[in-house]
């Protein structure tokens, strides 16, 4: 579905159209969008009656209500609707308290906090990068024409885009499209076009049955950020890749690398399996560590450590899998290769290691 504002037709020069994908040359007429500033449509293309609904258009995008996720309370301190029962002060110099948080995860977003300014909670560990407490409580995203909702609860959600589990903050809707009734903050921070830093090219969204993601190797049924200029396509999982991370494998962050690193050859640090230089992989620019982006990250870098959920019917714990030797899952009956995992507490030393083993653990399909 294409919404543009009728309202602000503009010549643009240069960009692509969100419709055919040619380029918008400024001898033609293009609508822009008035939300999203990149966002343009040919004249031609929009006013073609199968892509645009007059009927829907009207009005929509005007309806996404401002409101604020917080209050201010005093100078950098705030209360956010998230977490309400205490206030948040907006810490800029996190280097200071570096013992404490180098462990400490973004509430929203599930990503350490150790990089940019954060809000921390003045009486618990609650934190919140500021980029995400300042997360938009309304929101159109870029494939359903109703607007969503942030939420924040004590649940995790499958996030259809990404095929990941999440218990950070998440966007919902009733629209029309409910196999993306949940879509975690990864994904609803993705726009066209997408300008990627390990791509030279911007990315177009394209919806596609069977399309091979250049990063990961995988198949994906769903959205996939593609680039005509070159025939590469990412799924939303690769495409929402943090660039930095922690792992305890080394003392120094992790970068995501892609093409290869060095001459040599590189065997990931976790698996001991040799790194197929055209998947992407995180390595130290400092040293020779090198792993997999799926075992640096695992099936639950998306959820919390420390949180316990009923899932199906048994009650499990989202665990850091830090311990002097790695614990069997219970499925597979290999040794627990990611960093966070789950551990099923109504029985003894009962771990599970992955979506999939999750999924025939517990027979529950998450898809
Ligand atoms: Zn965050
Ligand atoms: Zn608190
Ligand atoms: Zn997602
Ligand atoms: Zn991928
Ligand atoms: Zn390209
Ligand atoms: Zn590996
Ligand atoms: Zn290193
Ligand atoms: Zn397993």
């Amino acid at each position: 579905m294409i919404i543009a504002s009728l309202s602000h037709i503009i010549m643009v020069v240069g960009g692509r159209c969100g419709v055919c994908r040619r380029n918008v040359s400024q001898y033609y007429g293009a609508y822009s969008c008035s939300v999203c500033p990149n966002y343009t449509v040919h004249t031609r293309c929009a006013i073609n009656n199968t892509i645009w609904n007059f009927a829907e258009l009207e009005g929509t995008h005007e309806k996404i209500e401002d409101i604020a996720p917080f209050k201010v309370v005093e100078h950098n301190l705030i209360r956010h609707f998230s977490h309400s029962e205490h206030t948040l002060r907006l810490l800029e110099d996190i280097v200071n308290i570096h013992d404490v948080y180098e462990c400490i995860q973004c509430e929203a977003c599930l990503r350490l906090v150790e990089f940019g300014p954060v809000y921390s909670c003045t009486e618990c560990y609650f934190s919140l990068h500021e980029k995400c407490a300042n997360l938009p409580m309304e929101k159109r995203l870029f494939f359903d024409p109703a607007p969503y909702t942030l939420r924040y609860d004590n649940t995790i959600i499958y996030c259809n885009l990404c095929g990941m589990l999440n218990d950070g903050f998440r966007y919902t809707s009733q629209g029309i499209r409910m196999q993306y009734h949940y879509v975690d903050v990864h994904c609803a921070s993705l726009s066209e076009p997408l300008v990627h830093n390990r791509h030279l090219h911007p990315l177009y969204f394209l919806e596609t049955n069977d399309n091979y993601c250049d990063a990961c190797k995988r198949a994906r049924a769903d959205y996939m950020l593609a680039c005509d200029t070159c025939n590469f396509s990412l799924c939303l999982y690769c495409a929402t890749l943090p660039e930095e991370i922690r792992h305890m494998s080394d003392e120094h962050p992790l970068t995501l690398y892609c093409g290869g690193k060095g001459n040599g050859k590189n065997w990931c640090d976790v698996c001991e399996v040799e790194l197929d230089p055209s998947k992407w992989f995180f390595a130290c620019s400092d040293c020779e560590v090198a792993l997999h982006v799926q075992c640096a990250l695992g099936d639950f870098s998306r959820l919390m450590p420390g949180k316990l959920y009923t899932v199906g019917e048994r009650e499990c714990e989202v665990v850091l899998n830090n311990l002097y030797t790695r614990p069997f899952c219970s499925h597979c009956r290999s040794r627990c290769k990611a960093p966070v995992i789950f551990k099923d507490n109504g029985e003894d030393n009962r771990y599970i290691c992955s979506l999939s083993c999750l999924s025939s653990y517990l027979c529950i399909d998450f898809c």
